[in-house]
């Protein structure tokens, strides 16, 4: 397949400092040798130099490509109301999510894992693109659709009774166990690459209450089995702590949210090993803008009831030793801003190191992809390189100090590199 977009491949990258994510340390002067789209060595010093194109990236400190673990690539930003989403059709969807996916991977983003859009294997259509390089973005793991009960919290929700909803939107609506399984093999058939269950109500789901369970322990646990029969897991959505202790138990790898988690809930997690990946930072978008667009007085009490209590969740599940995914709703805020929320993980506890271990090492082994998340032989010359001019004191020799400024300057990022090649 011929690369219409992305730049010719380096052949490696000279690094000023060099983040290892791994030892938690920062190497001043590293070489990134590369082979195709993979790195091939990581070298002291930078008097090697491959036969190629060498990018020079003395100035900036080099990170690996980060991941987020929770976007919504396809389709509109959140407007407030799903009436929205029924005057958008699916090629609007896609195009709007070529769009998207370009924003994504500018701010840095190599790899997502895209947990859901409302017509079903939009996301998946993408991926494809994005594969073949028809498109620019970022390596995608695609949810395909939401498992969620009649009228849950991933149903197009809020209209009269008598008005219909296409079936697209509706393909992974299940009320039983059976009904479960049966959804499950739908979305991987369709080409997912997991299933995001809706375990609980959603805030921004008309009529649905985000303290409320919406399915049982042993319908979750259908999804986790016949998954695992595909090979792959299930990220459940829950918000509320009775939802979340259910979806743990039943084995699904990550809790999306976990606004209401209470201790036990979170203790449950720590010992199950389940991911919590809460999007701590779009809280604050959503209040700012839902105000200013006049959002439904029931969605923007949700908002506030969430946003503060999903925060104290994440400092006591820091506490209490959960594993931590970064991953940010982005599509509830515009594509593209996803990197403020590694400050927003310092601000709540994390150390600047762990905050970007989150979006990198945690996030690949939440994906069980050991194809990205580190710089090392045979995994994806994927990077993110930011100049020390931004505000970075990387000459400092504390490696702590380089980090946390690091998560503070994230940001104003220079250059993004997927594959060994430029992004641009
Ligand atoms: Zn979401």
């Amino acid at each position: 397949m011929t690369r219409l977009v992305a730049g010719d491949p380096f052949v490696a990258a000279h690094c000023g400092w060099l983040v290892d994510v791994v030892t938690g340390t920062v190497t001043p002067n590293v070489t990134l040798v590369f082979d195709g789209d993979r790195v091939a060595d990581v070298l002291a010093g930078d008097a090697v130099t491959p036969e190629g194109p060498i990018l020079d990236l003395t100035g900036c400190v080099v990170t690996p490509g980060l991941i987020d673990l929770h976007t919504h690539l396809a389709g509109i930003e959140e407007s407030g109301s799903y009436g929205d989403l029924l005057v958008e059709s699916q090629a609007d969807d896609a195009l709007v999510g070529v769009h998207n996916a370009r924003r994504t991977i500018e701010a840095g983003f190599t790899t997502v894992r895209d947990v859901g859009c409302f017509r079903a294997f939009t996301d998946v259509s993408m991926r494809k693109a994005i594969d073949n390089g028809w498109i620019v973005g970022p390596r995608m793991h695609c949810a395909g659709a939401y498992v969620t009960c009649t009228g849950g919290g991933g149903e197009v929700t809020g209209f009269t009774p008598d008005v219909g909803v296409p079936d697209a939107m509706r393909l992974g609506v299940a009320d039983s166990v059976d009904e479960v399984r049966r959804a499950v093999r739908r979305i991987m058939a369709g080409g997912a690459d997991f299933i995001k269950v809706i375990a609980t109500g959603a805030v921004l789901a008309p009529g649905t209450n985000p303290g409320a369970p919406e399915f049982t322990e042993d319908e979750i646990r259908g999804a986790v089995d016949e998954a695992a029969n595909y090979g792959t897991v299930v990220a459940a959505h829950a918000h509320g702590a009775e939802g979340i202790k259910l979806a743990p138990r039943a084995g699904v790898r990550s809790i999306e949210h976990g606004s209401f988690a209470d201790d036990e809930a979170l203790a449950l997690m720590a010992d199950r090993d389940t991911y919590l990946v809460a999007d701590v930072w779009a809280g604050d978008w959503m209040e700012e803008e839902g105000r200013k667009k006049e959002w439904p007085e029931a969605t923007m009490r949700k908002v506030i009831d969430t946003t503060e209590t999903q925060r104290d969740a994440f400092r006591r599940a820091l506490g209490l030793g959960v594993r931590i995914g970064f991953g940010t709703d982005s599509g509830i805020y515009p594509h593209g801003m996803n990197v403020h929320q590694l400050a927003k993980h310092v601000e709540l506890g994390m150390t600047p190191i762990a905050a970007i271990r989150s979006a990198t090492l945690w996030a690949s082994e939440c994906l069980d992809n050991d194809e990205v998340g580190i710089l090392e032989p045979g995994r994806y010359a994927d990077l993110v390189a930011i100049e020390v001019d931004a505000g970075i004191d990387a000459r400092s020799t504390d490696a702590a100090e380089v980090l946390s400024d690091l998560t503070q300057f994230a940001s104003q990022m220079r250059h993004v590199v997927k594959g060994a090649a430029l992004v641009r």
